[in-house]
């Protein structure tokens, strides 16, 4: 009987990046600093979690742990009553509730379709892989949360999810985003030369900075600003957590990317800088055209000016936590509040309904938004 030290069909970088190496008895143990983001090549087992080297990864995973919560738990019968009764919202109210289900119910799983097919194979640091694996989970819960909403409040269901093929608002999100996955869900892509850890790290920015750092926060707004005024407490409420788990996702993206960063310092051209810039404009540029569709001025206190300066400050942050000058003018913040919710042990009577402390120890500390 012969024993392979690599199954047929793969390179020695995908067997490595599986953990699925033939085991040699008596092996050492490798150093932790063997550890990369990407490319560790054979040098490190990623079925060994520890030592650590990545330690906000472990550290993100455990305060994610500490903060898991179940959408139907959140009671939605207020929401089902003012929903369905003739004078609780007006049309324009239940557009903004309906077009940002329509968005996050497939955005959550576009999400965790490129984290699990994607961009997992390629992370090499097996702390990282542990927080990916949670995010992953997240999403699922996320996208639970939406279809119970969906279905408490009665909607069409089929006429929801389908909205990111129907509404051109929604759809250009999507759209825009989509070519950075599929490149890596390419089966012949891997990382290892300069032009494609660039590849890699593009799509790291795209999905992790722009897409759950700047695509979803006017869908944010607009739902929190509803429950701020007491109204569909229950749906802000799932969407209070969701931004919860959403602030934590971006800030681990933002890690691992200037881990990376740090690690393959040959990418981080001047040329890849500026490319960066302008995509961060393009995202700006797509979410306020997604909140031009949503809101009409003066609803719910909002209007297009204020979107349209949360988002340049936004798109500032993100730069800034990539080391990158600002591209936007200086705001002062239209929604201060937002800080505010994304933090539950400081507003746990926000909505004055009852809000579950997950929380069961230590201290959570947020970037603010
Ligand atoms: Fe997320």
């Amino acid at each position: 009987m012969s024993t392979s030290t690599k199954p047929t069909g793969l390179s020695a970088k995908e067997v490595a990046n599986a953990g699925i190496a033939h085991i040699v008895l008596g092996t050492k143990a490798a150093d932790a600093s063997q550890k990369r983001i990407i490319n560790s090549g054979e040098d490190w087992d990623l079925n060994q979690l520890v030592p650590f080297k990545h330690l906000f990864a472990w550290e993100k995973y455990l305060d994610a742990c500490k903060n898991h919560w179940m959408p139907n738990e959140i009671d939605m019968t207020k929401d089902i009553n003012l929903w369905r009764s003739d004078d609780g919202l007006t049309a324009q109210e239940k557009r903004i509730i309906e077009m940002s289900l329509g968005f996050f119910a497939t955005a959550d799983s576009l999400v965790a379709n490129n984290l699990v097919l994607a961009i997992y194979k390629h992370i090499t640091s097996p702390e990282c892989r542990q927080y990916l694996l949670r995010q992953a989970f997240e999403e699922a819960l996320h996208t639970h949360s939406y279809q119970h909403i969906v279905q408490s409040l009665g909607l069409d269901e089929k006429r929801i999810f389908n909205m990111y093929r129907e509404v051109p608002s929604v759809a250009a999100k999507a759209n825009w985003a989509l070519p950075f996955t599929r490149s890596l869900a390419d089966k012949n892509f891997s990382t290892g030369t300069q032009a494609d850890n660039q590849r890699f790290l593009r799509d790291l920015i795209v999905f992790y900075l722009i897409f759950e750092g700047i695509f979803f926060y006017v869908g944010f707004v607009q739902i929190l600003s509803m429950g701020r005024r007491n109204k569909m407490t229950g749906t802000s409420e799932q969407f209070q957590y969701i931004l919860r788990d959403e602030s934590m996702h971006l800030n681990f993206g933002i890690d691992m990317i200037n881990q990376l960063i740090i690690e393959n310092p040959e990418v981080w051209t001047q040329a890849f800088q500026d490319e960066v810039r302008s995509l961060i404009r393009q995202g700006v540029e797509l979410e306020y055209q997604y909140a031009e569709d949503t809101i009409e001025d003066g609803i719910l206190g909002l209007n297009r000016q204020m979107f349209r300066e949360y988002l340049e400050i936004i798109a500032n942050r993100r730069l800034a936590q990539i080391g990158l000058d600002p591209e936007f003018p200086n705001h002062v913040n239209p929604f201060p509040w937002m800080s505010e919710v994304m933090d539950l042990r400081k507003e746990k009577n926000f909505f004055e309904t009852r809000v579950t402390e997950y929380q069961t120890g230590g201290a959570l500390s947020w970037d603010d938004e």
